[in-house]
């Protein structure tokens, strides 16, 4: 009998590359997407062949709606449930707090209510992030024991789910564990966050139909990598002998800067004749310090990310090209 998975989120970046990595280890995996996703297949067009199959199910549902993922959850009887799901978006959340706190928040509560009230054993991981740490982290680099000041809605939301997955672990003996994860990228990353904008700025530049590229505060730091790293962390966390808190983080920050520098130099070209700063994608975060430590998970799990700032740039640059079919010159 195969082991079964529940992801939820498993239509986002995220997702896509744990439903990839379970279904390579022959897990039935149990998807949810919401109906309200305007392309949900896009990131799982390559997984069609184990959609026919039946070894991967897509169920339509919503985290803010408890009574069809109790029916969902039930009917996929999952022995470990990822929780992905969220409106992930830091800046957006300001423009819906109350949604953003639904979703993120609340949507675990329901999770962990189900499982709890399910009694059946099974593994839960929590998708928190490094948001928790907010606008001025307490140390640097951040890790499992530093204090959590969330400063935006959608960080507010990440730390009350976080908080209460422990929670459940400590009150009613749940295997739930979370992974705090610091900034992960990829090909499949939303078109507004910063890496994506400048990976497919880059190419649009090269195909010839853009002329230059708006971006905000360039000296501002991030602990960047990439998602199909990080979702193998969230599978090794659910394998240990007991539940408990990782750091998922490279340890290492990079400006925004080399990001554009390393992209254009890709392409052959002078970042400065394309790049115009716009005080509109400045953030308060701009400034801080967040990097992660992941000491305790390369300890514990054995885990460590394989894949370079420099490399997870060139892959990113290098998928946005192959989608407009361009090349890209310095490779
Ligand atoms: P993502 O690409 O935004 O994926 C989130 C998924 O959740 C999307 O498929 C989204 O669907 C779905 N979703 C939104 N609202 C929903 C609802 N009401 N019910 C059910 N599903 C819903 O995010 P990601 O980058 O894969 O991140 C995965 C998880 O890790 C998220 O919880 C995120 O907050 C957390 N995290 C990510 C990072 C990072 O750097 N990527 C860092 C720390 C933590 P739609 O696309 O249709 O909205």
């Amino acid at each position: 009998m195969p082991k079964r998975a529940f992801i939820t989120g498993i239509a986002g970046q995220d997702g896509s590359y744990l439903a990839e990595l379970l279904l390579g280890k022959g897990y039935q995996v149990h998807g949810l997407i919401a109906r309200s996703s305007h392309n949900p297949r896009e990131r799982l067009a390559h997984l069609a062949a184990a959609e026919t199959s039946g070894q991967l199910q897509l169920h339509y549902g919503d985290l803010t709606d408890s009574s069809s993922l109790f029916r969902i959850l039930t009917l996929a009887d999952p022995d470990e449930l990822y929780n992905l799901g969220a409106q992930s978006h830091v800046a957006i959340s300001f423009e819906i707090p109350e949604y953003t706190a639904n979703i993120v928040g609340l949507g675990t509560v329901r999770l962990l209510e189900w499982m709890r009230a399910s009694k059946k054993p099974m593994r839960f991981f929590q998708a928190s992030s490094a948001e928790m740490f907010g606008a001025a982290p307490a140390e640097v680099p951040q890790r499992e024991t530093t204090p959590v000041f969330p400063t935006s809605p959608y960080a507010c939301a990440k730390t009350f789910a976080h908080f209460m997955t422990i929670n459940y672990r400590e009150n009613y003996q749940l295997f739930a564990c979370t992974g705090i994860m610091f900034n992960h990228e990829s090909p499949r990353r939303a078109e507004n966050f910063v890496t994506r904008k400048i990976a497919r700025g880059v190419a649009e530049i090269l195909a010839g139909t853009r002329r230059e590229l708006r971006l905000g505060n360039l000296a501002a730091e991030k602990d960047w990598g990439y998602a199909q790293d990080f979702v193998e962390a969230m599978w090794l966390s659910l394998q240990q002998d007991k539940p408990d808190d990782y750091v998922i983080a490279t340890g290492e920050s990079h400006a925004v800067q080399e990001f554009v520098d390393e992209a254009f130099r890709l392409a052959g070209l002078q970042a400065s004749d394309y790049v115009v700063i716009d005080s509109q994608f400045f953030r308060p975060t701009d400034t801080r310090r967040l990097v992660g430590d992941p000491g305790k998970a390369r300890e514990k799990l054995g885990w460590q990310p394989r894949t370079s700032f420099r490399a997870l740039v060139r892959l990113m640059v290098e998928a946005d090209c192959a989608r407009l079919g361009v090349k890209l010159p310095m490779v």
